[in-house]
């Protein structure tokens, strides 16, 4: 197969920052994509509806002219969330998702829920409205290894949640290892998950074998290889609990290459070439529009995208830009370690 069309895909999981940084990243996620649930973990976070409106304006007016990108609006958690506020934001349209970050997991995540049950109301709502949580499934203890930190979330957190609160209708956002896959994989409803474009394609092996690659370093982390190997499973067996996230997290590189460099991998740019070649490489093509355009809208409970998008084999490689120049400095795009024949149109 060297030509393949398919409804145009929506990324599940985008981090777009604001000012100048997001002026510089945004046209790299709506050439390509027609909608992105986009993260809350600004700083200030984006705590209620009035702080999503004024973000979701922010947006819109960084697009590029022309652009029908439409930015799905999400609100950060914290204890004191008002349940009455975050469902009119759902019912005007404006929210698609409120977002749980354990406090510290990662990028700009200090106001954070420390305690679940001063949450439990808003929880609760959200369960009853049919209103998806995303959530960063780690744990933060520091006694508890980075490697592991994902599996002791499902078992020492979201699992007893989903316990607690099975209507609740719950996205494990960037699956890093096979206990997620495996979680998600045994639900029966109301849990999904989301797969990055990265997770897919980097072991921790490349973050640290031959010296340490700054640009490889996110979070979660990446994990062992049979981990990779089941997410790449996962991700390709179009089944409709799993759905692209690409959780592209911009940072330019004086703050990635520096002694204590910041957790994030910018791929907004190249994700559906780097994704045609993985479905390629597992025999799936005829997923990757499950994967990156149809599971995700039906999980949110919205149409598929009328538009399609037509990925196409070339016979040389395809030359992507080493760095996205935004007005905030440079920023590496993520470099897959093999070239990419595949583009997108
Ligand atoms: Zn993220």
């Amino acid at each position: 197969m060297t030509s393949l069309t398919i409804r145009r895909p929506d990324d599940w999981h985008l981090h777009l920052r604001d000012g100048d940084m997001l002026r510089g990243v945004l046209p790299e996620t709506s050439r390509d994509f027609a909608r992105a649930i986009v993260m809350p973990n600004l700083v200030p976070p984006v705590v209620t509806a009035k702080d999503a409106a004024a973000y979701k304006d922010r947006i819109l007016a960084a697009l590029p002219a022309g652009s029908d990108f439409q930015p799905l609006m999400t609100l950060y958690l914290t204890e004191t969330t008002d349940p009455a506020d975050v469902a009119a934001a759902y019912a005007d349209g404006l929210i698609h998702a409120v977002k749980l970050y354990p406090a510290g997991a990662t990028t700009n995540s200090a106001s954070g829920v420390k305690d679940i049950n001063k949450a439990m109301p808003v929880l609760e709502k959200m369960a009853e409205i049919g209103l998806p949580m995303c959530v960063h499934g780690e744990v933060t203890d520091a006694d508890v290894d980075i490697f592991d930190r994902e599996a002791v979330f499902i078992d020492t957190k979201l699992d007893p949640l989903r316990r607690r609160l099975p209507e609740l209708r719950v996205v494990m956002e960037h699956v890093t290892t096979s206990d997620g896959i495996d979680y998600i994989s045994e639900a029966e409803e109301n849990l999904a998950g989301t797969i990055t474009t990265h997770h897919l394609i980097i072991n921790r092996n490349h973050l640290l074998v031959g010296g340490i690659k700054p640009h490889y370093y996110c979070l979660p982390v990446a994990k062992r290889e049979e981990h990779r190997l089941a997410l790449r499973s996962a991700a390709t067996s179009g089944d409709e609990r799993f759905f692209l996230g690409t959780d592209s997290a911009p940072h330019t590189d004086p703050n990635k290459l520096c002694d204590c460099g910041c957790a994030g991998v910018f791929s907004a740019t190249n994700t559906m070439a780097c994704l045609a070649h993985v479905f390629e490489e597992e025999n799936r093509l005829d997923n990757l529009e499950a994967f990156a355009s149809l599971n995700g809208p039906a999980y949110y409970k919205l149409p598929v995208n009328e538009g399609t998008m037509t990925l196409t084999k070339q016979d040389s490689p395809v030359a992507y830009p080493k760095t996205i120049e935004t007005g905030e400095g440079p920023v590496t795009l993520f470099d897959p370690g093999f070239p990419l024949y595949w583009s997108a149109s």
